[in-house]
């Protein structure tokens, strides 16, 4: 860059041409000026060199001081021109600015004047072009970092990738071992009934199974959660009746160590193409929640209706309920909560149930809502179409 401020003068009048430069060395400090006698002349030093400031005469024959200024607004927009009219010719002038001239200068020149706005030009100039390198160096800088962002970014996935290969590893490889132990357990619990065993024994082996089970549901979800971030999980519909699915669903839970809830549903079949295991998962699934979070001996309610053409299965309970600034969080993966002090079998699980949940609902284009207030008990919605546009499913497996 150019240290010492470096101008063009541009005028037909030779005279004005030589004396201009002289008044500009004797009142600018270490300045270099060069002259054009012409606008085609004037264009191309513009085109070589990056002025400070521009002055041009506005009446040339051939190519006038306007049509000069456009031609350097496009090739140097950053530069400042300053045009000279005649006395009085105020029409030009106000021309002049509004063609986007820095200034204009008045015949005769008063030189103070114009050293005046010559300095200003300048100091224009170079605001300009700091800020126009500022920004360039903004744009270079804001680069890199995008380019960070996305190399980091690339990392993570990766790692996630590698997280969720070894979770589904490890999972996967605990199923077995899990499902023998629970065998086995049941088995000695037979026998230990038969035999009529020590009430104790019967009961530290109750004990195990409960453990076992609570595991091998703890595994399922770290299985499931594995398929959905590799996208390996699949939804395979089928049209069954939701009332019978939920009375299934509803039985297998009691015969378990779950109260038994009440079941309120339509007289007749509501028929419907789901993936009977992933809903009948997901209603077990709130149910477990809806009596891990009551007090014992709480109601549980399901109620299943069909509203036009789809069909919603409600959980209700009346248990500890869900304070706001949780309830917005309620599916985020890995989400806890802190145990509910004296809620039965108070012991929370990896936080995956519920957001394994929503995305199961999700596969089958459906969505749950929640309605849920502290101390008044929660009511968890599924509601699913009851029919889809095939083939949605390959596309999503
Ligand atoms: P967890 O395995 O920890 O229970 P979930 O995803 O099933 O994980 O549930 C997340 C959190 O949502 C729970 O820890 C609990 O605080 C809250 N929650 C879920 N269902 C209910 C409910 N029916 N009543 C009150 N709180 C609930």
């Amino acid at each position: 860059m150019n240290e010492k401020p470096y101008l063009l003068i541009v005028d037909d009048d030779l005279a004005l041409l030589e004396a201009l430069p002289q008044t500009l060395y004797l009142r600018l400090t270490a300045v270099q000026v060069d002259t054009a006698d012409s606008a085609p002349d004037a264009l191309r030093q513009v085109q070589e060199h990056d002025y400070d400031a521009i002055v041009s005469d506005i009446k040339m024959p051939g190519m006038d001081g306007l049509v000069l200024l456009a031609k350097i607004q496009k090739l140097r927009p950053e530069t400042p021109t300053l045009l000279i009219t005649g006395h009085g010719e105020h029409d030009l002038a106000v021309q002049a600015l509004r063609g986007g001239a820095y200034d204009f200068i008045q015949k005769p020149i008063d030189r103070d004047y114009l050293v005046a706005a010559l300095c200003r030009a300048i100091q224009t100039h170079r605001l300009r072009r700091e800020l126009a390198e500022n920004q360039r160096a903004l744009e270079r800088h804001a680069l890199s970092l995008e380019r960070i962002v996305e190399y980091r970014t690339r990392e993570l996935v990766e790692a996630n990738a590698i997280k969720d290969r070894f979770l589904g590893m490890v999972a996967h490889e605990l199923k077995t071992p899990i499902t023998t132990l629970k065998g086995g357990t049941q088995l000695l619990q037979r026998q230990v009934k038969r035999a009529a065993i020590d009430e104790k024994v019967s009961q530290g082996l109750e004990d195990i199974e409960r453990s076992i089970n609570r595991l091998q549901r703890l595994v399922n979800d770290l299985l499931d959660a594995s398929h959905m971030h590799t996208n390996t999980f699949g939804i395979h519909r089928r049209r069954c009746d939701l009332v019978e699915l939920c009375r299934h669903i509803l039985d297998e839970y009691a015969a378990g160590s779950g109260p038994t809830p009440r079941f309120e549903a339509p007289g007749e079949a509501i028929e419907a193409e789901v993936d009977a295991d992933r809903i009948g998962q997901v209603l077990l699934n709130l149910l477990s929640n809806a009596c891990k979070y009551s007090p014992k001996g709480c109601p549980i309610t399901v109620t299943l209706q069909q509203v036009g053409s789809e069909v919603t299965i409600a959980v209700r309970d009346r248990g500890v309920g869900i304070p706001p600034e949780e309830l917005e969080h309620i599916f985020d993966e890995y989400y806890r909560v802190a145990d509910v002090e004296g809620a039965p079998g108070s012991q929370s699980g990896l936080g995956l149930g519920l957001s394994i949940a929503n995305k199961l609902v999700e596969r089958h284009d459906g969505h749950i809502d929640v309605r849920s207030a502290p101390g008044e008990g929660s009511v968890f919605s599924v509601v699913l179409p009851m029919f889809v546009d095939l083939p949605t499913e390959e596309g999503r497996n």
